[in-house]
């Protein structure tokens, strides 16, 4: 990939609006002569990247001044540069343009965990909380360059915090505030701040957590912190030492106007730290025109944005989702977007529904465990609310299995919104794969991503070919390592301090190519199924199973073996004759059963330890194999930290100690 100009964009592209293609998707395809339909439109995207991304980045975003390169990349040096020459301010786009053209339209609902408490902020005053935090965060000696940790729940301070960041040229490293003070402290530390932001204690679930607590812990073990910064979300006062100020007191002393720094394409936006599977925290690194423009696209047409749309993503803004999908990608949108502060089932199983109800959601976004989880308490919690504004449901964070796409899609969404299970990751900043956009009806698959976003050229590498040489997988119908081909504006810079390590892990496993660290399968149609991560794939006999495909043996085997369970009980009551099914029924059993069903294996795999995004910990199993128990580190960071305890457990029974003992 070599460095490319292009000129004024009107000069050079034809403006045409295709036919049979809906309005937002017209505007889009504005600039594309010869996108006559999505495909059209998706072609023009890889095969003309400078031409469709140029044309997007002027008509999308507000340019202090306009850039004069679409794109600078070479994979081989981990080089991405997008929009250079160009200055913008992300908080203006996400704030300042639509304060002029509607300035009392809602921009946060913050759902606050007591239900029925939601408080709006509009544009206006969202952009009035930012440049005061701004003016604050200056007056504290913050400056361009700085990197500020926040430490927050959602919340609307936390965005005010983020773009206050943005709007005076500062980085952002938010760090999810259930994690703990060592891997709050890992994580400053990496990113050298010097001022925190964080609330004295946090609300979720009907419980308070004492987060400034965790904070003070954190700071005993960071030397470059000089101040926390202390927002209260309750009433309860908490122990402040010279090093701590009073957020919402100090900043009410700051002026309403903070004037914008002019920043470069690639500055530092914002670190994101993701565990990876080795435990050794990333400092994921986005810069601001191409990541903000990714988000901002996505959201609009991967889930059919529409403006006065009210946008639910229940992530937390700790998560790559919440930055991409709460924050920037619909407020860039000038969109209504949902803070959600509670869990799915506080203060009961109907929480998410009753919140679509009340808020009017139009579009709702959750992760797969949540929604297998509310499936096993019953239809009626979602059918005892009204949920007919809902239009589009997304999926995000892991592989949806096929029972519990269904019922989102069946019961949740009455069968009436298409469900988009959306693959992505904190390394490509926005969405990838996802059904939609696509053709106006175009057919989705349960439990797949399906089809590659505009601009988003995916390749399946064989993972047998070691040296050779990369082999790509043309044909369809085939399985591989999952990359992308060409550079994307959303996709991450570095990693914060490593950037050896960022070209090692990502562009030296297959040259010329971005890997993603998952499997995919692509289907006889040319759709995409993500199989699981490659270093989680576990070899069972021979055969080489991705997680999810294991999940899904060993979810299938345990039904099984409840049938046969019924059967023989049944067998018995009535004395039924041995006929077909039975027979086939056993076979069946045997065959899953003889590969796959010792009680402790299963054990063992259903409790992997992993990480909230279901990366493997191979770290702590490691330690477990090697009977380190004592050492298996923070645990934090993990999902589900009991799972350690059962994989410990499982393992004893299965190198026999379980029965020693
Ligand atoms: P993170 O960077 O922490 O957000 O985790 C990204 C990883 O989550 C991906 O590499 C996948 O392994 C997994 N993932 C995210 N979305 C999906 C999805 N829709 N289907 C399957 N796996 C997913």
């Amino acid at each position: 990939m070599g460095r490319r100009t292009i000129g004024p964009a009107s000069s050079r592209l034809g403006r045409v609006c295709p036919v049979g293609m809906s309005l937002s998707h017209r505007a889009l395809a504005t600039p594309v002569a010869s996108a006559v339909d999505h495909s059209g439109l998706y072609k023009f995207s890889v095969n003309e990247s400078d031409r469709f991304w140029g044309a997007v980045a002027r008509q999308r975003l507000s340019w202090i001044s306009p850039f004069h390169t679409v794109q600078n990349c070479d994979f081989s040096q981990g080089k991405i540069k997008w929009f250079e020459g160009g200055k913008l301010n992300v908080s203006v786009n996400c704030l300042d343009r639509h304060v002029h053209t509607s300035p009392e339209r809602v921009a946060l609902i913050w759902e606050r965990d007591e239900p029925g408490t939601e408080v709006k902020i509009t544009y206006r005053q969202l952009l009035e909380l930012t440049c005061r935090l701004g003016n604050l965060l200056k007056r504290q000696g913050v400056r361009r360059g700085d990197c500020v940790t926040i430490y927050m729940p959602p919340c609307p301070l936390a965005v005010a915090s983020m773009l206050a960041c943005a709007r005076i040229g500062a980085a952002h490293n938010v760090v999810f505030a259930g994690f703990s003070s060592e891997a709050l402290a890992d994580r400053i530390r990496d990113a050298q701040s010097s001022t925190v932001i964080t609330v004295n204690q946090g609300v979720r679930g009907g419980k308070v957590v004492d987060l400034k607590r965790t904070v003070d812990q954190a700071v005993q073990n960071c030397p470059s912190v000089q101040q926390v910064l202390v927002a209260m979300r309750t009433e309860n006062t908490v122990a402040m030492t010279d090093r701590d100020v009073p957020l919402e007191e100090e900043m009410m002393k700051e002026d309403v106007v903070c004037e914008p720094v002019a920043m470069d394409s690639e500055d530092v936006l914002f670190l994101l730290y993701t565990s990876g599977s080795t435990g050794k925290p990333k400092g994921l690194v986005h810069t601001q025109a191409g990541y903000l423009l990714y988000t901002a696209l996505t959201h609009r047409y991967v889930f059919n944005y529409h403006d006065r749309d009210v946008f639910g993503c229940v992530a937390d803004i700790g998560w790559i989702t919440g930055h991409s999908y709460i924050v920037y990608g619909p407020l860039c949108n000038g969109g209504t977007t949902v803070l959600f502060e509670s869990t799915p089932v506080y203060p009961n199983p109907g929480r998410y529904w009753e919140m679509v109800e009340r808020l009017g959601i139009n579009q709702f976004y959750g992760a797969p465990t949540a929604i297998r989880l509310l499936l096993k308490y019953g239809d009626e919690w979602v059918q005892n609310y009204n949920r007919s504004s809902l239009k589009t449901l997304g999926s995000v964070g892991e592989p949806i299995n096929t029972e519990a796409w269904e019922w989102y899609h069946r019961v949740v969404g009455d069968g009436r919104c298409p469900v988009v299970d959306t693959w992505w990751q904190t390394e490509t900043g926005g969405i990838c794969i996802a059904p939609r956009p696509s053709d106006p009806e175009a057919e989705i698959v349960p439990g797949m991503a399906m089809r590659p976003f505009y601009g988003i050229k995916p390749a399946l590498l064989d993972t047998e070919v070691v040296t050779a040489g990369n082999l790509l997988l043309g044909s369809n119908d085939s399985t591989g390592a999952l990359c992308i081909s060409q550079a994307w504006p959303g996709m991450a810079r570095t990693i914060h301090n490593h950037h050896q390590r960022f070209t090692e892990t990502y562009f030296q496993p297959y040259p010329g190519y971005f890997f993603t660290g998952d499997g995919a399968y692509r289907s006889k149609e040319g759709y995409y199924q993500i199989v699981g991560r490659l270093d989680d794939v576990i070899n069972v006999s021979g055969h080489r199973l991705g997680t999810a495909e294991l999940e899904d043996v060993v979810v299938c085997t345990i039904i099984i073996m409840f049938s046969v369970y019924v059967f023989v009980v049944l067998k018995k009551a009535v004395m039924v004759q041995e006929d077909v099914l039975a027979q086939q029924l056993r076979e069946m059993v045997s065959r899953s059963i003889a590969k796959y069903a010792c009680p402790d294996f299963i054990q063992v795999v259903r409790c992997l330890p992993k990480t909230r995004s279901g990366k493997i910990m191979r770290r702590v199993l490691r330690k477990v194999v090697e009977r380190n128990t004592d050492e298996l580190g923070d645990l934090s960071t993990l999902d589900d930290p009991d799972s350690v305890h059962e994989v410990i457990r499982g393992h004893q029974r299965l190198r026999g100690d379980g029965k020693q003992q």
